[in-house]
């Protein structure tokens, strides 16, 4: 987990954020993007391949076999698109420098299952990315473990009352106030792949504070608001790792959502405590 690098997280979202917003129109940007996240990649090991969208852009995907249960597959996925006006430092290039800082660490590890790195496409239109890609393992029938989804993982703040929440009910549903934590969100058949994260972060980022809506965050409208209810909606089972957007972060869909504003140092603990829940082994299985 210490070999998780700060410079590197910070040099992914550089690359991404330089030529502009990341949009189905801005067609240099997206191949930008695609050939940035391969060729990375492809230095780590991997052999990156493409599924190609109906109405244009394309997912990355790239696997890492297990030693293991070769057979069982868990996916890790974060989306590179963005909304137009918006560098989307924070939303989403923080989750894509995370996968792509634990592909390179996994590269050198021996994972009990198989992982598959996910770059989605347009999630912010629709979820139509994640949803080509789900459909398309549905219709493979393959046996998922389940997908970890990293959206927005790099703003965190020590300011006291920094942190908003779409609902709160004393005993059951009280997130702390101050915008420090990552969120575990998941419904209730998830609610295993939330352990499997959370005891990770609790024996290898102990610097890391996060709050669990593990199983809950299945009864929240706003929790369905990224990748992971693709999966959901499919039957498969996902968590959402997440900053919460604009609860917390006031350069949501913003022009200033640069990487200045990021807390580099939190993007590394979730970095860490994601690619810990990864070498577990036997959590997911239970
Ligand atoms: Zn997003």
């Amino acid at each position: 987990m210490a070999r998780v690098e700060q410079a590197r997280l910070s040099d992914h979202i550089v690359a991404l954020l330089k030529q502009g917003p990341r949009t189905r129109t801005n067609v240099a940007a997206m191949q930008h993007s695609v050939a940035y996240i391969s060729s990375q990649l492809t230095q780590y090991g991997y052999r990156p391949y493409t599924e190609t969208l109906a109405a244009g852009g394309v997912n990355i995907l790239a696997e890492r076999r297990g030693t293991g249960t070769p057979r069982r597959v868990l996916e890790l996925a974060a989306h590179y698109d963005t909304r137009a006006d918006t560098p989307g430092a924070d939303d989403n290039a923080s989750g894509v420098a995370a996968l792509l800082e634990v592909a390179r660490l996994l590269a050198q590890a021996q994972p009990h299952y198989t992982v598959r790195f996910c770059f989605f496409d347009h999630e912010e239109d629709g979820l139509a990315g994640s949803r080509h890609h789900v459909q398309l393992i549905r219709a493979r029938n393959e046996p998922l473990l389940g997908a970890i989804v990293l959206e927005m993982v790099g703003y965190a703040t020590e300011q006291p009352r920094s942190q908003g929440t779409p609902l709160r009910v004393p005993l059951l549903f009280s997130p702390p106030t101050t915008g420090n934590f990552i969120a575990v969100a998941g419904n209730i058949p998830s609610g295993g792949l939330g352990n499997r994260f959370e005891r990770a972060a609790d024996v290898y980022v102990p610097a890391l504070p996060y709050f669990s809506a593990n199983r809950l965050a299945g009864f929240l409208k706003d929790a369905l608001r990224s990748d992971h209810s693709a999966y959901w909606d499919s039957g498969y089972r996902a968590i959402m790792l997440t900053d919460t957007a604009d609860f917390r972060n006031p350069h949501y869909h913003q022009p200033s959502d640069t990487l200045e504003t990021l807390n580099l140092a939190f993007l590394q603990n979730v970095t860490r405590a994601v690619l810990a829940s990864l070498l577990v082994d036997g959590v997911a299985s239970r």
